[in-house]
């Protein structure tokens, strides 16, 4: 199955190492073919080209947007060398064989990275190149296709290992490579496109991004891993400039997500927010009158798991802010900004990881959420539902106070954070117990309950802070024993989507608790 390579075809955006490869190659004795730019630089460096308008007949035109495709040169990568009736057309029509293709494409990722115009990006979008890669590797039977300057020096090995012949399981890795990158390429110009359009639905939009990053390892170390982006170019972890400390890892990348799209429900108008996150639920959240305050809130809310967790901000980290944040281990803080004085506090703890996103992420946009299953995703919309104060029913003899109301929309925000089954308890803009994550609604009801006590013995409180709180339910209660629970822990407010069955007891069970209760209509489930 070894095949010599004879003739070569180099067509390259990036030039890196075009020179020293295409020497090899005609020191050994290879034919050179190239277009417009690559010739010249050949050319430039003393060796002899052909060109491909030569070999076509026809000049590159339109801006180069037709250069390669042409019978001349599409036969030559198609043609398969031991069929009689491939090899008959080749000599009617005089269609030279190309045994190796060396193409990398037009850089669309950069370019749009770059935030290109509309015009700019089309114009970016490599037709000849990907129709050329395709062809080779499609016949990698006969035919070599390099698409990565990474792998010159791997053909150049394999063509010396072999007398200037290359193996089929050689050209196989190529092909496999090719469809690789073409399949990257054309994802990445869908992506572009969808969202330059703002389109959401998961028929015109395909699910693959490029890959920015190799990770050290995944959510294990016996995992590998590697970040890919989509080309959102909505403020997040994707796109944040990283200050200081090591490369965030895949959990890090997981949690800061989760923190900095949690804040983001926060407007920074309506003040200082912040959330503690640990395991992608958070473990604290609150508003303040000052950032600083906001932080030291929701670290109250469960000061022991607050330890070694990711901290997001609504606002520009200030000095005071920076200065209690450092007082405990911290792996991460992301905010939209931070002052000179807070960056030097933050200096100082070299291993603390500060990202800055220029702005807050809009929970209001439209988007997907993918979820892996064996054998398939599950495509949804992102969870983009909000719930306005006047889309509230209250279903209790009771109305909630203006205070309480404040606090349920609050928890409501939170909730929707929270891994279900959710149950947050909020007092005064501040989150005060979190149960998540639980198979049973009651259970985490009981245990936000028991960890709020917890947090007031270590605080010295006489009373939980769950006395007098609101509290909010990511889907209906089923039964009125998960309310009753949140009411013997002192919570005087609900608020949950309703729509159970049984709605009408949990209703009865709220009014003879005295609690006031209003349905969202919408639920918040998160797994
Ligand atoms: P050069 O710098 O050699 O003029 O152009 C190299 C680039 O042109 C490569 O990125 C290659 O993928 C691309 N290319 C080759 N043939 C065609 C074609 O027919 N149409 C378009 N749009 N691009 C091509």
């Amino acid at each position: 199955d070894l095949h010599p390579v004879r003739r070569a075809l180099l067509s390259v955006s990036d030039k890196t190492g075009l020179i020293d490869l295409a020497k090899a190659l005609s020191e050994r004795g290879v034919e050179l073919l190239s277009t417009g730019g690559s010739a010249k630089t050949l050319r430039d460096a003393g060796l002899t080209v052909k060109d491909v308008s030569e070999v076509t007949g026809f000049p590159e035109m339109m801006d180069g947007r037709v250069k390669t495709l042409h019978p001349m040169v599409h036969g030559g990568l198609l043609a398969l060398r031991d069929d009689e009736g491939h090899v008959a057309s080749m000599n009617e029509h005089g269609i030279g064989a190309i045994d190796l293709l060396v193409v990398n494409l037009y850089p669309f990722e950069a370019t749009v990275a770059k935030g290109a115009d509309y015009a700019t990006a089309i114009e970016n979008i490599d037709i000849g190149g990907p129709a050329m890669i395709r062809a080779a590797a499609k016949n990698h039977k006969f035919v070599n296709v390099v698409v990565d300057v990474e792998d010159y020096d791997a053909l150049l090995a394999e063509l010396d290992a072999n007398d200037g012949q290359t193996s089929y399981e050689f050209r196989q890795k190529l092909a496999l490579t090719a469809y690789a990158r073409t399949g990257a390429y054309d994802a990445a110009v869908s992506t572009w496109m969808a969202n330059a359009l703002g389109e959401t639905s998961p028929r015109r939009r395909v699910f693959a991004g490029t890959r920015a990053q190799t990770l050290r390892y995944g959510e294990n170390p016996h995992q590998s891993a590697s970040f890919y982006v989509d080309g959102s170019t909505r403020p997040g972890v994707a796109h944040a400039e990283q200050l200081q400390g090591k490369e965030l890892s895949y959990n890090n990348i997981n949690d800061t997500d989760a923190a900095f799209e949690l804040v983001s429900e926060f407007r920074p108008e309506d003040g200082p927010a912040c959330a503690i996150i640990k395991h992608a639920n958070p473990c604290g959240v609150a508003r303040g009158a000052t950032l600083a305050e906001a932080y030291s809130r929701a670290f109250d809310c469960d000061r022991t798991s607050a330890f070694g967790g990711i901290i997001a901000l609504n606002q520009t980290l200030d000095v005071e802010t920076a200065k209690q944040i450092t007082e405990i281990f911290t792996e991460v803080v992301i905010a939209p900004g931070a002052d000179e004085a807070a960056r030097e506090i933050f200096a100082a703890k070299k291993n603390l990881r500060l990202l800055l996103t220029e702005g807050l992420s809009d929970p209001a946009a439209a988007g997907l959420a993918i979820k892996q299953v064996t054998g398939g995703y599950l495509v949804q919309d992102r969870d983009n539902g909000r719930v306005d104060q006047w889309e509230l029913k209250t279903v209790t003899k009771r109305q909630p106070t203006p205070e309480e109301l404040k606090d349920l929309l609050f928890a409501w925000k939170v909730a929707k954070h929270v891994k279900s089954n959710a149950i947050v308890y909020v007092k005064d803009g501040a989150t005060v117990g979190v149960g998540a994550g639980q198979m049973s609604r009651v259970d985490s009801t009981r245990i936000a309950a028991r960890k709020s006590q917890d947090m007031a013995e270590v605080m010295g409180l006489d009373t939980p802070l769950t006395r007098g709180s609101v509290v909010a339910s990511d889907a209906f209660f089923p039964f009125p024993d998960g309310l009753l629970t949140a009411a013997e822990a002192g919570a005087t407010a609900v608020i949950q989507p309703g729509g159970s069955m049984r709605d009408d007891k949990v209703i009865e069970a709220a009014d003879e608790a005295g609690l006031a209760m209003v349905f969202t209509g919408m639920r918040h489930f998160r797994h």
